[in-house]
């Protein structure tokens, strides 16, 4: 399976800022080839028309947006719509990162109905998952996987399970890692990775094997090897080390 290096920029770069990135980022892709890699970039909502103009030459290269509204349009103030989003060039959406769950407050209920409705309007979809310190310590882990996983994909109509592949990816974000520089260490990554596949496994039956888990959590260019080389460690989704393009280019060529 070709691995997913996915940037996250959270709530950080200007256009002017983001166009810079684009240009020295473009600039090293141009001289390799990385075709065992799809590299994916969350920008915030304002940089998302300029990527997708200097990416669109660069195959194996695509832009997402960090969230928005499961609804076309509508009475909804301050929300983006995926219409507005296809409208400008994205074609991956981020769906229940842990600040989106812990700071934004959505539930399960509402993040699985914005899985489904993001498949529905024709994108792909990056799903986070991941239990909190306080969770971990309690023994939680594993059911807290099972019921962010199981609530997303539940709510999928079955007819399209067999399409997911190459639309729908997971990835494992332990909270306590996030920002934290405190990255997962090998034995529980491997430990959350083989408990995702198995609930993928559980309701998809074979197509789960090519559902890609991604791992995210203070991934630096001096972890990426290691993680990438893990047992279902299909990619990383980087937050920090995405925002420098240099830094960025050495986790990609891990
Ligand atoms: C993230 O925001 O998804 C993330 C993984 O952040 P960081 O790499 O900074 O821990």
């Amino acid at each position: 399976m070709q691995k997913i290096i996915a940037a996250n920029w959270k709530m950080y770069k200007t256009r002017a800022q983001a166009t810079q990135y684009a240009s020295e980022f473009t600039a090293s892709l141009r001289k390799k080839s990385y075709d065992d890699r799809l590299i994916l970039v969350f920008p915030p909502f304002t940089a998302i028309h300029d990527l997708c103009q200097h990416f669109s030459d660069l195959p194996g290269l695509a832009v997402g947006a960090q969230n928005f509204y499961p609804a076309n349009e509508g009475a909804f103030t301050g929300e983006i719509s995926p219409n507005m989003l296809h409208d400008v060039g994205a074609q991956w959406l981020l769906v229940g990162h842990s600040e989106r769950r812990h700071i934004m407050e959505e539930s399960s209920d509402f993040i699985a109905r914005k899985v489904s409705s993001g498949l529905d309007y024709g994108f792909k979809i990056m799903l986070c998952v991941g239990e909190t310190l306080a969770e971990r310590n309690a023994g939680k882990l594993v059911s807290i996987l099972d019921e962010q996983l199981r609530s997303a994909i539940a709510s999928l109509p079955e007819h399209i399970h067999k399409n997911l592949p190459g639309r729908f990816a997971v990835a494992y974000e332990p909270v306590w890692a996030i920002g934290t520089g405190r990255v997962a260490g090998s034995t529980e990554v491997i430990e959350a990775h083989a408990q995702l596949r198995q609930v993928l496994e559980c309701y998809l039956g074979k197509v789960a094997a090519d559902i890609p888990l991604l791992y995210g959590g203070s991934v630096k260019p001096e972890n990426a090897p290691l993680l990438l080389g893990l047992d279902n460690v299909d990619g990383l989704l980087v937050g920090g080390a995405s925002l420098e393009a240099q830094s960025f280019l050495q986790i990609i060529e891990a």
